[in-house]
């Protein structure tokens, strides 16, 4: 069986042709500038990369070009598209929609509904569906969201101290994101220590260009660092994350910023990006840092100290943790971050070896932890664009 799975964005689409015999990536690619320009990378193991400049009118263009690509008699993978059986579509915000589910007209009715609580990731998503569906009519299709997983959330761990008739009118709740990958890992780690799932309480260290942290307890998420909006938790590339939101009215008042301007402060200016003045990457800011920039240290610790706050605040609500486990790109590569946020946490069991931390292999689960530490502290990468091949199987089989 063969899956396609689409990342949308509002500028770029992602793609991945999985053989799901094997759980294997045929093809993959990346779609970028759609709408004000066009470009595509396209990827085959063990081939040369295929780049082209190509306009890229609307997501219908993109999805066009990767369907052509795909079935290229050069570059392609397959001869046809009958030979994709479905298509599984990463979605941000399901809203209260709680799992993976078939794409249907009232499905998209509902995502239309709720993009004003998810400006920048739901019309692209939307757009991403609707061009697959009218590119290959009658395909099954599914969404999977980032929103699920943190579905099980107690309520005392969604909802905001607000005024309560704002959650009834608007919504307005912890949803928590990046859930896809929480979920993957969380799996992944209990197959690696060989404990079943729910009988473990592990922490979840998505951290990348957007971050997040998740308390998943005997499998089940009781709570997450983000919120209604991806904004929320820690310091990200040039995402805020958690600030006293009486920031936001103050500064709009002082700098006669409309709604939409400090949306785009607290979105793509603050941050890592916004506290070095150098770069919203995580390489560049350690390069600063080491050179003496003092704004580049002073974002590192202020990152470093965050993921130490959320992980000690996850310890207590849920009473101890068996697992602290790192993903994504910063999760994954950044040994030195890895090893700040771990140093001084022995009280609470999490200690690692350092020199196996900086020379352990890449791309691979591993255990980090010293000898006597009571947690465990894992690397696992992480692999979204899977699970969501996974769950499209699973509705579509
Ligand atoms: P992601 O959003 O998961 O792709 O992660 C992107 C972030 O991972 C960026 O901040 C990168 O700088 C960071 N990253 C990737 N590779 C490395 C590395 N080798 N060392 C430090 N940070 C890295």
């Amino acid at each position: 069986m063969k899956i396609l799975v689409v990342n949308a964005g509002s500028s770029s689409l992602k793609y991945q042709l999985f053989d799901m015999d094997e759980n294997k990536v045929i093809a993959k690619g990346l779609c970028e500038k759609i709408g004000i320009g066009g470009a595509v990378t396209h990827k085959r193991p063990g081939k040369d990369d295929y780049k082209s400049e190509i306009e890229l009118k609307d997501h219908d263009d993109a999805i066009a070009l990767v369907l052509k690509l795909l079935t290229d008699s050069n570059l392609g993978v397959i001869k046809s598209v009958d030979e994709i059986d479905a298509v599984g579509h990463r979605v941000a915000h399901g809203g209260k929609l709680q799992e993976s589910m078939i794409v249907t007209d009232s499905v998209l009715r509902y995502l239309e509904s709720i993009v004003g609580i998810n400006p920048l990731h739901g019309p692209p998503a939307i757009k991403g569906i609707n061009a697959c569906r009218k590119a290959m009519p009658g395909k099954p299709m599914v969404t999977v969201f980032d929103t699920s997983f943190h579905s099980t959330m107690p309520e005392k761990s969604y909802i905001y101290a607000l005024p309560y008739e704002y959650y009834e009118k608007y919504q307005v709740r912890r949803y928590g994101f990046h859930g896809t990958s929480h979920r993957y890992v969380a799996h992944k780690a209990a197959e690696f220590v060989r404990v079943p799932l729910e009988q473990l309480l592990i922490i979840t260290c998505h951290c990348g260009n957007g971050s997040s942290i998740t308390a998943v307890d005997h499998g089940k998420v009781i709570n997450t660092a983000m919120g209604l909006t991806p904004q929320e938790g820690l310091p990200m590339g040039t995402r805020c994350g958690s600030i006293d939101p009486t920031i936001v009215t103050y500064l709009m008042k002082q700098e006669n910023l409309t709604p939409d301007q400090m949306d785009d402060v607290l979105n793509k200016k603050s941050g890592l990006l916004g506290l070095s003045g150098v770069s919203s990457d995580m390489r560049d800011v350690w390069a600063a840092a080491d050179a003496g920039n003092e704004r580049a240290k002073l974002a590192l610790d202020v990152l470093v100290q965050d993921a130490k706050k959320i992980i000690g605040s996850y310890i207590a609500e849920m009473n101890g943790v068996d697992i602290v486990l790192f993903t994504a790109g910063i999760g994954e590569n950044d040994r030195a971050f890895r090893a700040a946020v771990c140093r001084d946490m022995d009280y609470l069991g999490i200690s690692i070896d350092e020199d196996f931390n900086m020379s352990c292999p890449r791309g691979e689960n591993v255990d980090i932890s010293a000898p006597d530490a009571k947690v465990r502290t894992l690397v696992i990468p992480t692999d979204e664009e899977l699970m969501i091949a996974l769950d499209t199987l699973n509705l579509v089989k």
